[in-house]
């Protein structure tokens, strides 16, 4: 017989997937790591594995304890899951930009969610991470992973990622390409794959015009998952030898070529870090071979990056385009 003892069992292992549409006409090789191959569906399993398994060996969480932590929902599922196999109870907290088809996954696998304003600075009582530190203190057993700052979440990718992406390529990777939200996938992959070609792989972030890392100030934008208002201390500075800043007009029309052109349906922040390789590639030769993270699966934003309304009012398809559908035979 064969088959795992438990769903989280197949964390990780994602494939490497070719991408031939967008990338007509350009030199280089670029392959798409395709994270919704996880089982709760996004690259943020690889992280819940790990913090909850280190705090437990540490002590911080102990049997029948409560996981409190702010997520914008991939987080979370990881989280809930590994939860369900533990035994621990969930309260996540999430910003009111998340689609409620994320919140209400998070529900699915029992969680409890609260939501906060987006549009409020991180110190105020209100924001996402004051509200769960508020709540870290009202639970009893409760811990907080806290993905912003929590070591594990890049050291998760620097000992799966990283190494599975140098093994994929046969050490032929050139550039590694990822967007940044806590900075954790493009730190530990990054240092893992620097270390491993000796400095040869270049480390390219993906970043909503607007944040932190590519020079703004945290001017919202509708990009789920990236970008900050704040330098968290999961982001290495060290690790990127460039930042590409998208807009999410081009963030989402890559997004939704992905799935129409690639077979790919994924999520916004995954169109970003695809308008980033493909900037990239524009500059590069054949013998280079560009690996970009796809976070997440496109099912919890049929929404907003798959609804033709959500998009044209935000002005990122004309007007008129509210009837058909982007391919539709009329
Ligand atoms: N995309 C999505 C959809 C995410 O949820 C996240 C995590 N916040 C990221 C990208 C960015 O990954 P990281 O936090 O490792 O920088």
């Amino acid at each position: 017989m064969d088959y795992v003892e438990h769903i989280v069992d197949l964390v990780g292992n994602t494939p490497l997937v070719k991408l031939n549409s967008l990338t007509e006409g350009l030199a280089p090789l670029v392959l798409a790591k395709v994270e919704y191959f996880n089982p709760g569906g996004s690259v943020k399993d690889r992280i819940a594995l790990r913090m909850v398994e280190a705090a437990e060996a540490s002590g911080e969480l102990k049997p029948g304890g409560t996981i409190v932590e702010p997520t914008s929902g991939n987080t979370g599922v990881g989280l809930a899951m590994v939860a369900q196999r533990k035994g621990y109870q969930c309260v996540f907290v999430c910003p009111d930009k998340v689609s409620e088809d994320k919140r209400n996954v998070l529900k699915a696998y029992g969680a409890r969610v609260v939501v906060c304003p987006t549009a409020v600075p991180p110190e105020h009582p209100d924001s996402y991470y004051s509200v769960s530190d508020r709540l870290v203190q009202e639970i009893e057993g409760a811990w907080k992973p806290n993905q912003y700052a929590n070591q594990q979440n890049p050291e998760s990718h620097y000992h799966s990622t990283g190494p599975e992406i140098w093994q994929q390529t046969d050490g032929k990777i050139t550039h590694f390409v990822a967007g940044v939200g806590t900075g954790g996938t493009i730190s530990g992959t990054g240092r893992y794959l620097k270390e491993a070609s000796q400095g040869r792989v270049k480390v390219v972030g993906a970043d909503p015009e607007g944040s932190v890392y590519s020079g703004g100030t945290g001017r919202p934008y509708l990009v789920e998952g990236v970008g900050e208002d704040f330098w968290p201390d999961t982001y290495d500075r060290g690790i990127a030898d460039e930042i590409i800043a998208i807009s999410d007009a081009e963030s989402f029309a890559v997004t939704r070529r992905l799935a129409l052109e690639e077979g790919l349906l994924v999520g916004g922040s995954c169109g970003m870090a695809v308008a980033a390789a493909l900037k990239l590639a524009e500059r590069r030769g054949p013998d280079d071979v560009i690996v970009v993270l796809l976070p997440d699966g496109g099912r919890g934003y049929l929404g907003k990056v798959f609804n033709d309304q959500w998009m044209a009012g935000y002005g990122f398809l004309p007007p008129d385009s509210s009837g058909a559908t982007v391919g539709d035979v009329l």
